[in-house]
Protein backbone atom coordinates (compact mmCIF):
# COMPACT_ATOMS: atom_id res chain seq x y z
CA UNK A 1 0.00 0.00 0.00
CA UNK A 2 2.67 1.98 0.72
CA UNK A 3 4.42 1.61 -2.82
CA UNK A 4 1.19 2.29 -4.12
CA UNK A 5 1.25 5.99 -2.49
CA UNK A 6 4.66 6.63 -3.52
CA UNK A 7 3.42 5.83 -6.87
CA UNK A 8 0.50 8.37 -6.63
CA UNK A 9 2.99 10.92 -5.48
CA UNK A 10 5.27 10.63 -8.21
CA UNK A 11 2.63 10.66 -10.59
CA UNK A 12 0.60 13.73 -9.19
CA UNK A 13 4.12 15.91 -9.17
CA UNK A 14 4.81 14.61 -12.78
CA UNK A 15 1.49 16.47 -13.94
CA UNK A 16 2.89 19.37 -13.75
CA UNK A 17 6.61 18.68 -14.90
CA UNK A 18 8.31 15.48 -15.21
CA UNK A 19 10.03 14.58 -12.19
CA UNK A 20 13.71 12.16 -12.44
CA UNK A 21 13.68 9.83 -10.31
CA UNK A 22 17.15 9.43 -8.17
CA UNK A 23 18.45 6.94 -5.51
CA UNK A 24 21.11 9.32 -4.85
CA UNK A 25 20.02 11.78 -2.00
CA UNK A 26 22.80 14.21 -3.19
CA UNK A 27 21.53 15.25 -5.65
CA UNK A 28 17.88 15.06 -5.12
CA UNK A 29 15.93 18.55 -5.13
CA UNK A 30 13.08 16.87 -3.00
CA UNK A 31 13.44 13.65 -0.53
CA UNK A 32 10.23 11.67 -0.25
CA UNK A 33 10.39 9.69 3.04
CA UNK A 34 6.92 7.68 3.34
CA UNK A 35 6.70 5.65 6.77
CA UNK A 36 4.79 3.00 8.14
CA UNK A 37 3.96 2.80 11.63
CA UNK A 38 2.73 -0.59 12.01
CA UNK A 39 5.34 -1.41 14.53
CA UNK A 40 7.36 1.24 16.78
CA UNK A 41 10.91 0.06 14.83
CA UNK A 42 10.32 2.28 11.60
CA UNK A 43 9.11 5.58 13.67
CA UNK A 44 11.93 5.55 15.29
CA UNK A 45 13.92 4.61 12.08
CA UNK A 46 12.49 7.62 10.86
CA UNK A 47 14.14 10.44 12.92
CA UNK A 48 18.22 9.03 12.43
CA UNK A 49 16.89 8.94 8.27
CA UNK A 50 15.95 12.56 8.43
CA UNK A 51 19.35 13.53 9.98
CA UNK A 52 21.09 11.12 7.43
CA UNK A 53 19.46 12.84 4.79
CA UNK A 54 20.23 16.04 6.33
CA UNK A 55 24.23 15.23 6.35
CA UNK A 56 24.17 14.79 2.23
CA UNK A 57 21.49 17.04 1.11
CA UNK A 58 21.70 19.81 -1.83
CA UNK A 59 21.45 22.74 0.27
CA UNK A 60 18.10 23.67 -0.77
CA UNK A 61 16.62 20.42 -1.27
CA UNK A 62 13.15 20.05 0.31
CA UNK A 63 12.55 17.25 2.62
CA UNK A 64 8.64 15.57 3.14
CA UNK A 65 7.72 13.14 5.43
CA UNK A 66 5.01 11.13 4.35
CA UNK A 67 2.23 8.51 5.47
CA UNK A 68 1.16 6.88 8.35
CA UNK A 69 4.00 7.66 10.81
CA UNK A 70 3.14 11.48 9.75
CA UNK A 71 -0.80 10.95 10.08
CA UNK A 72 0.07 10.03 13.95
CA UNK A 73 3.00 12.28 14.72
CA UNK A 74 2.00 15.50 12.84
CA UNK A 75 3.41 18.58 13.99
CA UNK A 76 6.13 16.52 16.34
CA UNK A 77 7.85 15.70 13.00
CA UNK A 78 8.39 19.65 12.54
CA UNK A 79 9.18 19.95 16.41
CA UNK A 80 12.37 16.97 16.24
CA UNK A 81 13.16 18.08 12.64
CA UNK A 82 12.81 22.04 12.04
CA UNK A 83 14.18 20.80 8.78
CA UNK A 84 11.11 18.94 7.36
CA UNK A 85 9.53 21.12 5.08
CA UNK A 86 6.19 19.39 4.93
CA UNK A 87 4.12 16.00 6.59
CA UNK A 88 1.59 14.41 4.54
CA UNK A 89 -0.55 11.99 6.09
CA UNK A 90 -1.40 8.23 4.44
CA UNK A 91 -5.04 9.84 3.63
CA UNK A 92 -3.80 13.14 2.23
CA UNK A 93 -0.80 12.03 -0.50
CA UNK A 94 -3.03 13.30 -3.23
CA UNK A 95 -2.13 16.83 -1.71
CA UNK A 96 1.65 16.98 -2.36
CA UNK A 97 1.70 19.65 -5.51
CA UNK A 98 0.47 21.38 -2.94
CA UNK A 99 3.05 20.45 -0.26
CA UNK A 100 6.00 21.28 -2.33
CA UNK A 101 5.31 24.66 -3.17
CA UNK A 102 5.05 25.74 0.00
CA UNK A 103 8.06 26.60 2.69
CA UNK A 104 5.74 24.48 5.49
CA UNK A 105 2.70 22.30 4.85
CA UNK A 106 0.93 19.88 7.18
CA UNK A 107 -2.02 17.89 6.37
CA UNK A 108 -3.04 14.37 8.24
CA UNK A 109 -6.77 15.18 8.09
CA UNK A 110 -7.24 11.18 8.48
CA UNK A 111 -10.84 12.18 7.73
CA UNK A 112 -10.23 13.64 4.26
CA UNK A 113 -11.62 11.58 1.69
CA UNK A 114 -9.30 10.93 -1.25
CA UNK A 115 -11.14 7.60 -2.44
CA UNK A 116 -12.54 8.99 -5.58
CA UNK A 117 -9.70 11.18 -6.69
CA UNK A 118 -8.58 10.28 -10.18
CA UNK A 119 -4.58 9.99 -9.31
CA UNK A 120 -2.27 10.59 -12.19
CA UNK A 121 -0.65 6.99 -13.87
CA UNK A 122 2.80 5.83 -12.73
CA UNK A 123 4.13 2.66 -12.38
CA UNK A 124 7.48 1.64 -10.64
CA UNK A 125 7.08 -2.12 -12.46
CA UNK A 126 5.00 -1.41 -16.11
CA UNK A 127 4.29 -5.17 -15.91
CA UNK A 128 1.75 -5.16 -12.73
CA UNK A 129 -0.15 -2.39 -11.68
CA UNK A 130 -1.60 -1.95 -7.94
CA UNK A 131 -4.74 -0.36 -7.31
CA UNK A 132 -6.16 0.78 -3.95
CA UNK A 133 -10.09 -0.34 -3.80
CA UNK A 134 -10.37 1.04 -0.74
CA UNK A 135 -8.83 2.81 1.86
CA UNK A 136 -9.06 3.46 5.52
CA UNK A 137 -10.07 0.77 7.61
CA UNK A 138 -12.96 0.18 10.17
CA UNK A 139 -11.85 -2.92 12.23
CA UNK A 140 -10.81 -2.33 15.48
CA UNK A 141 -8.29 -4.80 16.34
CA UNK A 142 -6.83 -4.09 19.49
CA UNK A 143 -2.80 -3.45 18.37
CA UNK A 144 -3.20 -2.16 15.28
CA UNK A 145 -2.77 1.96 14.47
CA UNK A 146 -3.97 1.62 10.82
CA UNK A 147 -7.57 3.12 11.82
CA UNK A 148 -6.18 6.08 13.68
CA UNK A 149 -3.72 6.76 10.69
CA UNK A 150 -5.43 5.92 7.37
CA UNK A 151 -8.98 6.77 8.90
CA UNK A 152 -12.48 5.40 8.49
CA UNK A 153 -13.40 2.31 5.59
CA UNK A 154 -14.09 3.36 2.19
CA UNK A 155 -15.02 1.65 -0.80
CA UNK A 156 -12.88 3.42 -3.84
CA UNK A 157 -15.69 3.42 -6.83
CA UNK A 158 -15.45 0.71 -9.20
CA UNK A 159 -16.04 2.56 -11.90
CA UNK A 160 -12.63 3.74 -11.41
CA UNK A 161 -10.75 0.84 -10.52
CA UNK A 162 -11.98 -1.31 -13.62
CA UNK A 163 -11.35 2.55 -15.89
CA UNK A 164 -7.49 2.28 -13.79
CA UNK A 165 -7.32 -1.45 -14.42
CA UNK A 166 -8.06 -1.38 -18.35
CA UNK A 167 -5.82 1.97 -18.43
CA UNK A 168 -3.10 -0.75 -16.96
CA UNK A 169 -4.09 -3.68 -18.93
CA UNK A 170 -3.69 -1.41 -22.61
CA UNK A 171 -0.29 -0.48 -21.34
CA UNK A 172 1.20 -4.02 -20.71
CA UNK A 173 0.63 -4.71 -17.01
CA UNK A 174 -0.93 -8.35 -17.32
CA UNK A 175 -1.03 -8.13 -13.40
CA UNK A 176 -3.33 -6.33 -11.49
CA UNK A 177 -2.96 -6.21 -7.64
CA UNK A 178 -5.70 -5.05 -5.79
CA UNK A 179 -5.06 -3.26 -2.68
CA UNK A 180 -6.98 -2.28 0.85
CA UNK A 181 -7.09 -3.30 4.20
CA UNK A 182 -10.09 -5.74 4.40
CA UNK A 183 -10.29 -6.25 0.61
CA UNK A 184 -12.90 -8.84 0.85
CA UNK A 185 -15.14 -6.49 2.86
CA UNK A 186 -15.42 -4.48 -0.75
CA UNK A 187 -18.35 -2.46 -1.02
CA UNK A 188 -18.30 -0.02 1.92
CA UNK A 189 -19.78 3.53 1.76
CA UNK A 190 -20.12 5.38 4.50
CA UNK A 191 -20.40 2.55 6.90
CA UNK A 192 -22.82 0.59 5.11
CA UNK A 193 -22.42 -1.99 1.97
CA UNK A 194 -24.30 -1.80 -1.29
CA UNK A 195 -23.36 -1.78 -4.92
CA UNK A 196 -20.49 -4.04 -6.68
CA UNK A 197 -19.17 -6.29 -3.77
CA UNK A 198 -15.64 -7.64 -4.07
CA UNK A 199 -16.26 -11.18 -5.67
CA UNK A 200 -17.84 -9.33 -8.36
CA UNK A 201 -15.29 -6.82 -9.02
CA UNK A 202 -12.89 -9.88 -9.65
CA UNK A 203 -15.24 -10.91 -11.85
CA UNK A 204 -15.79 -7.74 -13.74
CA UNK A 205 -12.01 -7.42 -13.61
CA UNK A 206 -10.92 -10.54 -14.93
CA UNK A 207 -12.94 -9.91 -17.89
CA UNK A 208 -11.05 -6.65 -18.97
CA UNK A 209 -8.74 -7.47 -22.48
CA UNK A 210 -5.59 -7.76 -21.31
CA UNK A 211 -5.62 -9.25 -17.86
CA UNK A 212 -3.55 -12.25 -17.67
CA UNK A 213 -3.53 -11.87 -13.36
CA UNK A 214 -5.09 -10.91 -10.22
CA UNK A 215 -3.50 -10.54 -7.17
CA UNK A 216 -5.20 -9.05 -3.70
CA UNK A 217 -3.87 -8.35 -0.28
CA UNK A 218 -5.28 -8.57 2.53
CA UNK A 219 -8.41 -10.02 2.65
CA UNK A 220 -9.85 -10.47 6.15
CA UNK A 221 -10.46 -14.11 7.15
CA UNK A 222 -13.90 -13.08 8.42
CA UNK A 223 -15.09 -11.73 5.28
CA UNK A 224 -14.11 -15.44 3.49
CA UNK A 225 -17.70 -16.08 2.37
CA UNK A 226 -18.74 -18.84 -0.27
CA UNK A 227 -19.17 -16.71 -2.50
CA UNK A 228 -15.89 -15.23 -2.40
CA UNK A 229 -13.68 -18.73 -2.02
CA UNK A 230 -16.09 -20.26 -4.87
CA UNK A 231 -14.62 -16.92 -6.91
CA UNK A 232 -11.53 -17.47 -5.84
CA UNK A 233 -11.22 -21.08 -6.55
CA UNK A 234 -12.85 -21.21 -9.75
CA UNK A 235 -11.83 -18.06 -12.00
CA UNK A 236 -8.79 -18.83 -13.62
CA UNK A 237 -7.28 -15.34 -13.91
CA UNK A 238 -6.90 -14.88 -9.96
CA UNK A 239 -3.74 -15.70 -8.57
CA UNK A 240 -3.65 -19.05 -6.39
CA UNK A 241 -2.33 -17.29 -3.42
CA UNK A 242 -4.53 -16.41 -0.43
CA UNK A 243 -3.27 -14.56 2.54
CA UNK A 244 -4.84 -15.22 5.81
CA UNK A 245 -3.77 -12.61 8.41
CA UNK A 246 -4.42 -15.16 11.45
CA UNK A 247 -2.74 -12.91 14.22
CA UNK A 248 -3.14 -15.90 16.79
CA UNK A 249 -3.97 -19.37 16.74
CA UNK A 250 -5.88 -19.07 20.35
CA UNK A 251 -9.35 -18.21 20.52
CA UNK A 252 -8.32 -16.16 23.97
CA UNK A 253 -5.99 -13.64 22.30
CA UNK A 254 -7.50 -13.65 19.20
CA UNK A 255 -11.12 -12.18 21.36
CA UNK A 256 -8.49 -9.90 23.04
CA UNK A 257 -7.15 -8.77 19.45
CA UNK A 258 -10.78 -8.32 18.27
CA UNK A 259 -10.43 -10.25 15.62
CA UNK A 260 -14.01 -11.33 15.05
CA UNK A 261 -12.97 -15.50 14.46
CA UNK A 262 -12.07 -18.17 16.95
CA UNK A 263 -9.52 -20.91 16.01
CA UNK A 264 -11.69 -23.41 14.93
CA UNK A 265 -13.24 -20.72 12.33
CA UNK A 266 -9.95 -19.52 11.10
CA UNK A 267 -9.15 -23.57 10.41
CA UNK A 268 -12.59 -24.45 8.95
CA UNK A 269 -11.78 -21.36 6.76
CA UNK A 270 -8.65 -22.62 5.65
CA UNK A 271 -9.57 -25.93 5.44
CA UNK A 272 -12.33 -25.54 2.99
CA UNK A 273 -10.05 -23.18 1.09
CA UNK A 274 -7.61 -26.22 0.99
CA UNK A 275 -10.71 -28.43 -0.26
CA UNK A 276 -12.22 -26.26 -2.71
CA UNK A 277 -8.89 -25.35 -4.09
CA UNK A 278 -6.20 -27.23 -3.15
CA UNK A 279 -3.17 -26.19 -5.79
CA UNK A 280 -4.04 -22.80 -3.84
CA UNK A 281 -0.52 -21.59 -1.16
CA UNK A 282 -1.72 -19.62 1.55
CA UNK A 283 0.32 -17.17 3.76
CA UNK A 284 -0.22 -15.74 7.05
CA UNK A 285 0.48 -12.90 9.30
CA UNK A 286 0.95 -13.99 13.07
CA UNK A 287 1.91 -11.92 15.83
CA UNK A 288 3.55 -13.40 18.87
CA UNK A 289 3.62 -12.67 22.19
CA UNK A 290 0.11 -9.96 22.39
CA UNK A 291 -0.36 -8.70 26.43
CA UNK A 292 -0.78 -11.93 28.41
CA UNK A 293 -0.13 -14.50 25.92
CA UNK A 294 0.30 -17.67 27.33
CA UNK A 295 2.79 -20.99 26.70
CA UNK A 296 -0.80 -22.57 25.54
CA UNK A 297 -1.85 -19.55 23.58
CA UNK A 298 1.47 -19.50 21.78
CA UNK A 299 1.04 -23.46 21.30
CA UNK A 300 -2.19 -22.70 19.99
CA UNK A 301 -0.46 -20.83 17.11
CA UNK A 302 1.88 -23.71 16.20
CA UNK A 303 -0.74 -25.53 16.23
CA UNK A 304 -2.60 -23.70 13.56
CA UNK A 305 0.39 -23.29 11.69
CA UNK A 306 1.36 -27.12 11.75
CA UNK A 307 -2.02 -27.96 10.75
CA UNK A 308 -2.21 -25.57 7.79
CA UNK A 309 1.13 -25.69 6.60
CA UNK A 310 1.18 -22.05 5.26
CA UNK A 311 3.54 -21.80 2.47
CA UNK A 312 4.25 -18.49 3.76
CA UNK A 313 4.12 -16.20 6.93
CA UNK A 314 5.28 -12.93 7.99
CA UNK A 315 5.66 -12.98 11.84
CA UNK A 316 6.35 -10.47 14.34
CA UNK A 317 7.08 -9.55 18.18
CA UNK A 318 3.63 -7.54 19.89
CA UNK A 319 4.53 -4.14 19.34
CA UNK A 320 2.61 -1.79 21.22
CA UNK A 321 1.28 1.08 19.58
CA UNK A 322 -0.16 4.19 20.62
CA UNK A 323 -3.85 5.04 20.37
CA UNK A 324 -4.48 1.31 20.29
CA UNK A 325 -6.86 -0.23 23.09
CA UNK A 326 -4.21 -3.29 23.25
CA UNK A 327 -1.41 -0.37 24.30
CA UNK A 328 -3.31 -0.10 27.95
CA UNK A 329 -3.17 -3.38 28.90
CA UNK A 330 -0.83 -4.75 31.74
CA UNK A 331 0.35 -7.70 31.10
CA UNK A 332 3.04 -7.28 28.84
CA UNK A 333 4.98 -10.08 27.88
CA UNK A 334 8.45 -9.66 28.55
CA UNK A 335 10.86 -9.16 24.98
CA UNK A 336 12.83 -12.12 26.44
CA UNK A 337 10.00 -14.67 25.85
CA UNK A 338 8.66 -12.78 22.85
CA UNK A 339 11.84 -13.37 21.30
CA UNK A 340 11.79 -17.03 21.96
CA UNK A 341 8.66 -17.83 20.62
CA UNK A 342 8.99 -15.81 17.76
CA UNK A 343 11.96 -17.78 16.99
CA UNK A 344 10.45 -21.11 17.63
CA UNK A 345 7.42 -20.35 15.00
CA UNK A 346 9.98 -18.72 12.66
CA UNK A 347 12.20 -22.09 12.99
CA UNK A 348 9.36 -24.48 12.62
CA UNK A 349 8.14 -22.27 9.71
CA UNK A 350 11.42 -22.97 8.12
CA UNK A 351 11.38 -26.72 8.36
CA UNK A 352 7.96 -26.41 7.24
CA UNK A 353 9.22 -25.13 4.14
CA UNK A 354 12.36 -27.61 4.00
CA UNK A 355 9.59 -30.16 3.93
CA UNK A 356 8.09 -28.76 1.31
CA UNK A 357 10.60 -27.39 -0.55
CA UNK A 358 11.53 -31.20 -2.46
CA UNK A 359 8.47 -31.40 -3.96
CA UNK A 360 8.90 -28.55 -6.24
CA UNK A 361 11.74 -30.67 -8.29
CA UNK A 362 10.63 -31.38 -11.69
CA UNK A 363 7.08 -29.72 -11.97
CA UNK A 364 6.21 -27.06 -14.26
CA UNK A 365 4.96 -23.78 -13.83
CA UNK A 366 3.43 -20.83 -15.34
CA UNK A 367 5.43 -17.73 -14.96
CA UNK A 368 5.12 -14.57 -15.08
CA UNK A 369 8.33 -12.77 -15.19
CA UNK A 370 8.32 -9.08 -13.90
CA UNK A 371 12.09 -8.19 -12.92
CA UNK A 372 15.79 -8.65 -13.87
CA UNK A 373 17.88 -9.94 -10.93
CA UNK A 374 22.07 -10.15 -10.85
CA UNK A 375 24.09 -13.28 -12.38
CA UNK A 376 22.23 -12.97 -15.50
CA UNK A 377 19.11 -14.35 -13.75
CA UNK A 378 14.97 -13.13 -14.49
CA UNK A 379 12.66 -13.45 -12.29
CA UNK A 380 8.94 -13.99 -12.06
CA UNK A 381 6.30 -15.19 -9.59
CA UNK A 382 3.78 -18.43 -9.93
CA UNK A 383 0.26 -17.93 -9.20
CA UNK A 384 1.04 -19.37 -5.84
CA UNK A 385 3.18 -16.70 -5.49
CA UNK A 386 6.20 -18.71 -5.36
CA UNK A 387 9.29 -16.80 -6.62
CA UNK A 388 11.17 -18.62 -9.81
CA UNK A 389 14.49 -17.85 -11.18
CA UNK A 390 15.74 -18.67 -14.78
CA UNK A 391 18.78 -17.21 -16.36
CA UNK A 392 17.64 -14.88 -18.54
CA UNK A 393 17.10 -11.20 -19.82
CA UNK A 394 14.91 -8.52 -20.72
CA UNK A 395 13.39 -10.75 -23.53
CA UNK A 396 11.57 -12.45 -20.89
CA UNK A 397 9.65 -9.83 -18.68
CA UNK A 398 6.24 -9.10 -18.87
CA UNK A 399 5.76 -12.79 -20.63
CA UNK A 400 4.13 -16.05 -18.95
CA UNK A 401 6.30 -18.81 -19.72
CA UNK A 402 6.39 -22.70 -18.53
CA UNK A 403 9.23 -23.54 -16.43
CA UNK A 404 10.56 -26.30 -15.15
CA UNK A 405 11.86 -26.28 -11.71
CA UNK A 406 15.18 -27.63 -11.69
CA UNK A 407 16.66 -26.85 -8.41
CA UNK A 408 14.33 -25.89 -5.66
CA UNK A 409 15.65 -23.88 -3.14
CA UNK A 410 13.30 -22.38 0.59
CA UNK A 411 12.53 -19.29 -1.19
CA UNK A 412 13.61 -19.45 -4.97
CA UNK A 413 12.57 -22.36 -6.74
CA UNK A 414 15.26 -22.03 -10.10
CA UNK A 415 14.59 -23.81 -13.39
CA UNK A 416 14.25 -23.39 -17.13
CA UNK A 417 11.82 -22.20 -19.55
CA UNK A 418 10.30 -25.61 -21.44
N1 LIG B 1 -5.45 -5.43 7.45
C1 LIG B 1 -4.50 -6.36 8.00
C2 LIG B 1 -3.44 -5.64 8.82
C3 LIG B 1 -2.36 -4.96 8.05
S1 LIG B 1 -0.96 -4.53 9.01
C4 LIG B 1 -5.26 -7.38 8.85
O1 LIG B 1 -6.26 -7.89 8.45
O2 LIG B 1 -4.83 -7.69 9.93
C5 LIG B 1 0.13 -5.84 8.56
C6 LIG B 1 0.47 -6.79 9.68
O3 LIG B 1 1.26 -6.14 10.67
C7 LIG B 1 -0.71 -7.31 10.47
O4 LIG B 1 -1.40 -8.35 9.82
C8 LIG B 1 -0.10 -7.74 11.77
O5 LIG B 1 0.33 -9.09 11.74
C9 LIG B 1 1.11 -6.82 11.90
N2 LIG B 1 0.88 -5.84 12.97
C10 LIG B 1 -0.06 -4.87 13.02
N3 LIG B 1 0.00 -4.19 14.19
C11 LIG B 1 1.01 -4.76 14.91
C12 LIG B 1 1.57 -4.53 16.19
N4 LIG B 1 1.09 -3.58 17.00
N5 LIG B 1 2.62 -5.30 16.58
C13 LIG B 1 3.11 -6.28 15.79
N6 LIG B 1 2.62 -6.55 14.56
C14 LIG B 1 1.58 -5.81 14.13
Amino acid sequence: MNVRDSEHMIAELNREEPYLLTKDAKEADLILINTCSVREKPVNKLFSEIGQFLKHKKPDAKIGICGCTASHLGEEIFKRAPEVNFVLGARNVSKIREAVLKEKFLDININYDESAYAFGEFRQNPYKAYINISIGCDKKCAFCIVPHTRGEEISVPHELILNEAARAAASGAKEIFLLGQNVNNYGLSGGKKGGVNFSQLLTRISEIDGVERIRFTSPHPLHMDDEFLDVFASNPKICKSMHMPLQSGSTAVLKAMKRGYTKEWFLKCAKKLRAMCPQASISADIIVAFPNESEMDFMDTMEVMEEIRFEQIFSFKYSPRPLTAAAQMTNRIDDKTASARLKMLQERHAAILDEMTPSYMGKVFEVYFEELRENGFAAGRTSQNNTVCVKGSEELLGKIKSVKITQPQRLILYGEVV
